[in-house]
């Protein structure tokens, strides 16, 4: 599959057209990684559609330097992703590309993490970001919306204020938002930042009021999966196997995993309405990577004397089906791919939650008629 950063895509789609019944909707997908922002506009669309607007997404152009996470990537979405560092992209390159309707960016987290040594501006996997956002009023045809998902943290960070910056000079405006999957009945806690910003370069656009409360949101107003949200256990995402103990064989938490970590896992049961969140280092570093399921025997109180006796809960880690399911992937994202199991937790836990990303986008969608 050809892998250049040439501009045949976006020959072939025509720019949206304001007022017809179906409008295209041409899209930059920066740090793609999975694709969870290319799933989530699709689902927001899905959405959208049914309430009689119909947008057709397209995204132009996907960004990645990781190999592993394009081979995913080009295999569900049969597109090329552009392997080459988002620091070579110029003002003209980016024109070229007409994707000005809306860009999605998911930057790397790690300069900005609570866990890490928050070097932000300082830290070299902040440059590409920075990048873009000394980019952005240089370019002639500045998207109209954005959608940038990080960490919690990074609402703290000189980038963001950089970010916003950038925002007030080129005229958009923006909303910040707190949010976590479990605000919508998701079992999974996985508080992440958002930023949402629409141009302001002709008032009469907006179909929305303008928003002058611009402090930190901790729910999507006028969201019916916010407003109304309907817990699920669980159960409701775990794979039906025909085979239950060689499936468990395969999960099983090993007994040296137990004896190091053993009572500070974080224990979950099929009928449990909540998780921790899955980190990369999901399967391997037990402790704080995310929960394991616990699928025998009663809840443990207090701690055992003897951590084999933890055996006999048959303990197992989820799939990474099940993450992905969770997730608002498709069960079938790794299936036809050389990724291993390491490798698609990994993945997984640098990506986000579809379902929850889909909300916001349609909440930016309702902000102007396009
Ligand atoms: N939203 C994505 C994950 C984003 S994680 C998903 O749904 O999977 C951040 C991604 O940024 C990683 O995949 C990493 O490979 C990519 N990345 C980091 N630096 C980059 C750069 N300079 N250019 C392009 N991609 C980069």
């Amino acid at each position: 599959m050809a892998t250049s950063c040439s501009t045949e895509a976006e020959k072939s789609f025509p720019s949206s057209q304001e007022g017809s019944a179906e409008t295209t909707l041409r899209c930059l997908e920066f740090y793609s990684g999975i694709g969870g922002l290319h799933y989530s506009l699709e689902k927001a669309c899905a959405i959208l559609h049914a309430t009689g607007r119909v947008l057709v997404p397209e995204v132009v152009k996907a960004f990645d330097i990781n190999t592993i996470a394009n081979e995913v990537y080009e295999h569900n979405f049969k597109r090329a992703v552009c392997p080459k560092t988002i620091l070579s992209l110029t003002p003209e390159s980016l024109d070229k590309m007409k994707a000005s309707d809306i860009w999605l960016l998911s930057p790397p987290c790690q300069p900005y993490t609570r866990q890490g040594k928050q070097k932000d501006t300082e830290d070299s996997r902040a440059e590409s970001f920075l990048h873009l956002i000394s980019l952005l009023p240089k370019l002639t045809s500045r998207p109209k919306m954005l959608l940038v998902e990080n960490v919690v943290g990074f609402e703290i960070s000189e980038t963001r204020k950089l970010l916003v910056d950038a925002l007030h000079a080129c005229q958009y405006r923006y909303e910040e938002f707190h949010l976590s999957p479990t605000q919508i009945g998701i079992p999974n806690s996985r508080m992440r930042y958002f930023l949402l910003a629409s141009r302001i370069s002709t008032p009469n656009d907006y179909i929305a009021p303008i928003n002058t409360d611009l402090s930190l949101h901790t729910t999507l107003k006028n969201s019916s999966a916010f407003l109304n949200p309907s817990p699920r256990p669980l159960s409701a995402y775990l794979e039906t196997v025909t085979d239950q103990n060689a499936h468990y064989d395969q999960l099983q938490v090993p007994l040296a995993v137990l004896k190091k970590s053993g009572m500070s896992l974080d224990l979950v049961f099929p009928d449990s309405v909540g998780s921790c969140c899955f980190t990369k280092n999901y399967g391997r570093l037990s402790e704080g990577a995310g929960s394991v399921l616990q699928t025998a025997g009663a809840e443990v109180k207090g701690i055992p004397n003897d951590p084999e006796s933890l055996l006999a809960l048959r303990l197992r880690y989820f799939s990474a089906t099940e993450i992905a399911r969770i997730h608002g992937f498709p069960d079938t994202i790794f299936e036809g791919t050389k990724v291993t199991t390491k490798q698609a937790y990994a993945l997984l836990g640098n990506s986000l939650n579809v379902t929850l990303v889909s909300e916001l986008l349609v909440y930016l969608l309702s902000w102007q008629k396009l």
